[in-house]
């Protein structure tokens, strides 16, 4: 592997949200930029046939798999997220929503500046660069969320999401950056964007950000982890050295590459690990907030198979988010999809059941699954389980948090003492699940960690590396500079600093565009170190 240059202007670590739109802007402001991704390089014909073919679906090194989907289960959170040249851009859902204005007036970031104000024009900007549309069509699971939303009198609204929605299989010039991005088909609308759009529609970050920030001599390294950063003076003032070395490899050499800054976009389970690590040597100034205010969107992840009826394996149809219902002013539901034959969750759920109490709880769900055993096997023996399967989304804007730790055997959450952490048991989204399952002759149920132990799952982790007005209150300042160190940034999930209550990459998106136009061009960078 040869560098194109001795010393980069900077090194950006993870090419997801953050990372993404850190090269394009910085690059378009003649700065030497290398992207450090652990992640492979996708073409849409490398993604998974469904998510049974685990070895490309998922990303579990140790064993071999290189997929995009990253599965990690904590004593407080299971979470999913994304890895690839691309991040969770790859994996996602394209939904891009904007918080209520609430968000922008809470957690550590509420007074620092007015954010409704200054990131309006951001999110603009965010969606134009994202293709951002209504979804022009509603598949089963979204006419069938519609129907309750009007019988109970909720708002409901196609969702706005990143898609090309061309003619299907027609390859187009470009259509959005005059020509200057790569070509693209139209959606077939087959559901199967988490595991990775075959069919070139999905604005997933390689076609665009990334796409054109390449364009600009940026440099991407995939297949690489950053795994130490070392300070070449106390502070960082003269830059740093970056270590990776190749992760799809057992045994590899680590290297450095030399930059005058860095930016963390690695995403909470990337950013916060490695500068929990740094924190004990190499960067000792950093936060004591480093790893706290982590969140969720105090979701729940509720799966409805259908097992008798006309929905049976139909609602794979439509794009994997199509709508979005306000259940009320803390509560958005969404309804998820998989691309036929993605039943990988099929053997890993069971029945939902709302008891607080362990012991009765498990009682319950024994009683519940042998009860519903015909039913399991009709589906399992008969039914295509995804296309029969919907996941509702709830998200709410209420706040809870957790801190996650580095100890010697990994990655740990505990919830301090005065807060309230995630929960598996939402009232309002258990009795909405059941509603919606009986409308469409569906049976609900929750991945296991829910049902048996009362943890949750999420696929919207947040925070870590929040924002406050000073090291004490938040380990980055409102321009995302690092309190401690110079030339230090942090651009991704990890520095949302609120609960936006819906999916965040929008707003990941938004807040990276406006921290970049803080940063000056380099000719005028230049002439003030001079
Ligand atoms: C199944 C699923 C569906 C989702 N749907 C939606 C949706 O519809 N709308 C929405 O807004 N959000 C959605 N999300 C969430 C969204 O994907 C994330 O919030 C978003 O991608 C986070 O962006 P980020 O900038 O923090 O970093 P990420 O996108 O997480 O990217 C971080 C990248 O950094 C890399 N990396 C990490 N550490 C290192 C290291 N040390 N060295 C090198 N590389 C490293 C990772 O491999 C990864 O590629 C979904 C997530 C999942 C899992
Ligand atoms: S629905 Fe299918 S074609 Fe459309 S974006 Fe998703 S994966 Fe691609």
């Amino acid at each position: 592997m040869k560098f194109k240059e001795q010393i980069y202007d900077f090194v950006i670590i993870g090419s997801g949200f953050g990372g993404s739109v850190s090269a394009l802007r910085l690059s378009e402001k003649k700065y030497r930029v290398l992207v450090i991704e652990k992640g492979k390089h996708f073409k849409p014909n490398d993604f998974a046939k469904n998510n049974w073919y685990l070895r490309k679906w998922l990303w579990v090194p140790s064993l071999k798999m290189f997929g995009i989907q990253k599965l990690t289960f904590l004593r407080h959170i299971s979470i999913m997220s994304g890895v690839g040249v691309g991040g969770g851009s790859l994996v996602y859902a394209n939904t891009l929503p904007k918080p209520k204005k609430d968000f922008f007036k809470q957690g550590s970031w509420k007074d620092i500046d007015d954010w409704v104000k200054k990131l309006s024009p951001y999110y603009e900007l965010a969606w134009k660069m994202l293709g951002a549309v209504n979804n022009p069509y509603l598949g089963p699971a979204d006419l069938a969320l519609k129907k309750i939303a009007e019988q109970k009198g909720k708002k409901f609204k196609p969702a706005k999401v990143g898609i090309y929605f061309g003619q299907p299989d027609k390859q187009v010039p470009d259509p959005y950056f005059k020509g200057k991005g790569p070509t693209r088909s139209g959606c077939n609308f087959c559901g199967a964007c988490m595991t990775g759009c075959k069919y070139n529609a999905k604005n997933s970050l390689d076609k665009n950000y990334l796409y054109l920030a390449k364009k600009n001599g940026a440099e991407i390294l995939a297949e690489h982890e950053v795994i130490d950063l070392i300070p070449i003076d106390e502070n960082g003032e003269k830059g740093y050295d970056v270590v990776f070395k190749k992760s799809t490899k057992y045994f590899s050499r680590s290297k450095s590459v030399r930059a005058k800054a860095v930016i963390f976009s690695g995403g909470v389970l990337g950013t916060i690990p490695l500068l929990l690590k740094l924190k004990k040597n190499r960067l000792p100034h950093l936060s004591p907030q480093l790893g706290k205010m982590v969140r969720t969107n105090n979701e729940s992840l509720i799966f409805s198979t259908v097992y008798k009826g006309t929905f049976v394996n139909q609602m794979s149809k439509g794009i994997a988010i199509g709508s979005i219902l306000t259940y009320d002013k803390n509560t958005h539901i969404e309804p998820v999809r998989y691309g036929k034959g993605s039943g990988v969750w099929g053997p890993l759920i069971v029945p939902l059941v709302n008891e607080k109490n362990f012991l009765k709880r498990n009682a319950k769900l024994l009683l519940k699954l042998i009860r519903l055993i015909p039913v399991k096997l009709k589906i399992f023996l008969t039914q295509d389980f995804a296309a029969s399967s919907t996941v509702l989304l709830f998200m709410q804007h209420l706040d809870s948090t957790i801190q996650l730790k580095r100890s010697r055997w990994g990655l740990s959450t505990q919830v301090d003492r005065n807060e309230s952490s995630p929960t598996a048991f939402i009232p309002e989204a258990l009795d909405f699940a059941r509603q919606f399952s009986k409308n469409i002759k569906a049976i609900p149920q929750v991945l296991f960690t829910e049902s048996i132990s009362g943890i949750p799952s999420t696929a919207h982790i947040l925070g870590g590396a929040c924002m406050g007005k000073n090291a004490e209150e938040g380990v980055i300042d409102k321009d995302h500079k690092v309190f401690g160190y110079q030339n230090l940034y942090i651009f991704d999930g990890s520095s949302i600093s609120a609960n936006p209550g819906v999916n965040p990459s929008a707003t990941i998106t938004a807040l990276t565009e406006y921290g970049m136009s803080k940063i000056p061009d380099k000719k005028d960078q230049d002439k003030n170190l001079k």
